[in-house]
Parts: C-alpha cells; sequence; structure tokens
C-alpha cells in the first residue's frame, strides 16, 4: 500500500463473458442460482486479482456480484414491488423502466455482507465497497407510497447505514456512497441530499466516500454533456456543502472532462478521490498522462489527500481495456509519488505492473 497517493478504482470492472454479456451495461446474467452466486463470486476474486497486478492500492469488487449499482440493492429491499414496473427519467436524462415502491421500505438481512467478506478475503490491501447514495436510489424508483422524495431518501439512509455498519464489521476499510445525482438535483442537494448522505455514514469509524461523476461513458451521457457547455461547474453546487460535511472523501471526475481544476479547491481538507482516468473512452492514458492530470490538481488538494482515481466504473469496457486503465492509472501515480517523494523520477512506462 503506497502511503502517498493511494490509487483506487472507483467501482465497477467488466465481467468475464461467461457471467454476463460483455461490454454492455446491465447486462443480464448467464448463469442462475447457486451456480450465479458461485460466479459471480470466482468473478469477483478475479477482479481483485487485476487490480492487485495492475499495482491498485485500495482494491474494490469491481461489482461483480451486482447487474446494476442501484437495483441489485434494491432488490433486497422490502416494499419494492419488481412485477410492477413504471417508465420514468432517470437524472433528467434517460427513461428506464423502475421498480415501485409499494409499502415502507425494509432491510430485513444484508445485501453485501457476504460479498464483502469474500473480498477482504482476497487481500490485505484496503478495501473498498460502494454502495448507492439515497438520492441516487430515490431517483431509479417510482414512489406509490411515501409521496415525498425527502422522506423516502431519508427512509434509504437509514437502511443504507444499517447496511455500512455491517460491511464495516466485515472489515470494509472505506465505504463509499455513489451520488451522480448530485450531479443534477441541485436544490434537493441543498435541502437534503448532504444531510441524507450524513444519515447513511452516522456511526461509522471506517473512511466515508461519496462519488459524484457525469455517469458512464454511455450515449445518453455523452450526449447529456455534450449540452454543458465548455466548463462543467456542476461541482460548485455540492462541494462546499460537502466540505462542511461529515464525510471523509469526495470521488470527482477530472480527466478530459471540462470540470474547471480550480473547483477542486472548494473541498479544501476533505479526502480527494480524483479521476485520472477517463472511461468513456478506449483510448488508454500514457503513464505521463494521468501523472499531468494529478500534478494539475495538486494546486488544489494537499498531496496527503489525494487518492488517484478513475472518472466513473468502467463495467461497459472490454476487460482488457480496463486493465490497461488500470496499469496506467497506478505507473502514473507512480511518477507523481516520486516527484513528490524527492527520489529521481522513474519513466512512466508501467513497469512493475504485471499483467
Ligand atoms: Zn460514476
Amino acid at each position: 500500500m503506497s502511503a502517498l497517493l493511494p490509487t483506487s478504482i472507483v467501482g465497477s470492472l467488466p465481467k468475464p463473458a461467461w457471467l454476463a454479456e460483455p461490454e454492455k451495461l446491465w447486462s443480464p446474467w448467464k448463469l442462475q442460482g447457486t451456480e450465479l452466486t458461485e460466479g459471480t463470486r470466482d468473478a469477483l476474486r478475479l477482479a481483485a486479482d487485476d487490480q492487485r497486478r495492475a499495482g491498485i492500492d485500495i482494491v474494490s469488487d469491481g461489482e461483480q456480484t451486482r447487474q446494476h449499482f442501484v437495483t441489485t440493492f434494491i432488490e433486497h429491499l422490502g416494499g419494492v414491488d419488481f412485477e410492477r414496473r413504471e417508465t420514468v427519467r432517470i437524472r433528467d436524462r434517460y427513461d428506464a423502466s423502475v421498480p415501485t415502491v409499494v409499502g415502507a421500505v425494509t432491510r430485513e438481512r444484508s445485501v453485501f455482507v457476504d460479498d464483502a467478506k469474500v473480498l477482504r478475503a482476497q487481500t490485505d490491501q484496503p478495501i473498498k465497497w460502494a454502495l448507492p447514495g439515497p438520492m441516487t436510489m430515490i431517483d431509479t424508483l417510482s414512489d406509490q407510497h411515501y409521496g415525498s422524495r425527502e422522506k423516502l431518501a431519508w427512509e434509504f439512509a437509514t437502511l443504507l447505514n444499517q447496511e455500512a455498519r455491517e460491511l464495516e464489521a466485515a472489515g470494509v476499510d472505506i465505504i463509499q456512497f455513489d451520488e451522480p445525482a448530485f450531479n443534477v438535483f441541485f436544490d434537493d442537494v441543498r435541502e437534503w441530499g448532504v444531510a441524507a448522505l450524513e444519515r447513511a455514514v452516522e456511526g461509522l469509524r471506517c473512511e466515508t466516500a461519496v462519488h459524484i461523476c457525469y455517469g458512464y461513458g454511455i450515449k445518453a451521457n455523452t450526449d447529456w454533456k455534450a449540452t454543458l457547455g465548455s466548463e462543467w461547474r456542476q461541482y460548485e453546487e455540492s462541494f462546499p456543502l460537502l466540505q462542511r460535511s461529515a464525510i471523509d472523501i469526495v470521488s470527482l471526475e477530472r480527466h478530459g472532462s471540462r470540470v474547471p481544476v480550480e473547483l477542486i479547491g472548494l473541498l479544501r481538507g476533505k479526502k480527494v478521490m480524483v479521476g485520472a482516468v477517463d472511461v468513456a473512452s478506449d483510448a488508454i492514458e500514457t503513464p505521463d498522462e494521468v501523472a499531468a492530470t494529478l500534478r494539475g490538481v495538486l494546486p488544489f488538494v494537499d498531496a496527503d489527500k489525494l487518492l488517484p482515481s478513475t472518472n466513473c466504473g468502467m463495467a461497459p469496457l472490454a476487460r482488457h481495456v480496463a486493465r490497461d486503465k488500470m496499469v496506467a492509472l497506478a505507473a502514473g501515480a507512480g511518477i507523481v509519488r516520486e516527484e513528490l517523494s524527492g527520489t529521481s523520477p522513474l519513466r512512466g512506462d508501467g513497469t512493475g505492473a504485471v499483467l
């Protein structure tokens, strides 16, 4: 584990072709029942191994046991009817058929704790586990029971807190909440979004993170980004609130995006997980490109609070592309780490990676 600039991925990795159709988001499973459980755990082990070989410091599960980063969690809750589906507009961007909340939401048992224990057994390195954030959860549902986005978010935050406490007890070092909705619903973020997130992390002793991004590299997202103009200032709304919040780490998109770098300064004092790898392109970054992105943020985040990462999940990419991007991330972070520690910089050619 690198003490300075520890690297991690945001969350998802592509799944093996025997588990789900590759290069497709939310691809249906190819296995069922106990074979599916075994298959997803095998894939989780492979994902951990790929990260280790690439030189990633903080290891994730690659979201190999979930079909979708939000709905897989919701599937395990009571009060949600998956047969009763309605089409809603997700993040004001694209239509999706989603399940309906028909009663009080409940969590009878843990959703990911057994998977987290499998990941914990794979490595002595720190591990990170991602959960959906409350606001992003309610944006992926049709509510016919609470009649209030805020009220439902609060209920979800309570259930997420129960899950997070069990993940912490299973040995997870960082629990991350994915809140891409924070880049869209600014009034809600201000009025109750950050408070709901703080409810979700209440009482946790492990580190906590929130990931806010411009989404996977799918067409609906790239079309949306094309409408945002030459400067993407959405983070300006949430960062000052998060800077004052109980969340320890903010994960953001930077490499190849139009986010003005100085906005990262709004988080001063927090740890920042900076996206130094673009997930919307198959082009593999060079270690020097990764290093340049990391150097570029150093005026706005203290070096001991900088965590190099990817812009978002890599689920829709080809496996070899995701692997090569992880190698580039680790090598690029290595270049800047050596510059900061004052030793002679090595060439950033990925030396040391063993893929
Ligand atoms: Zn993301």
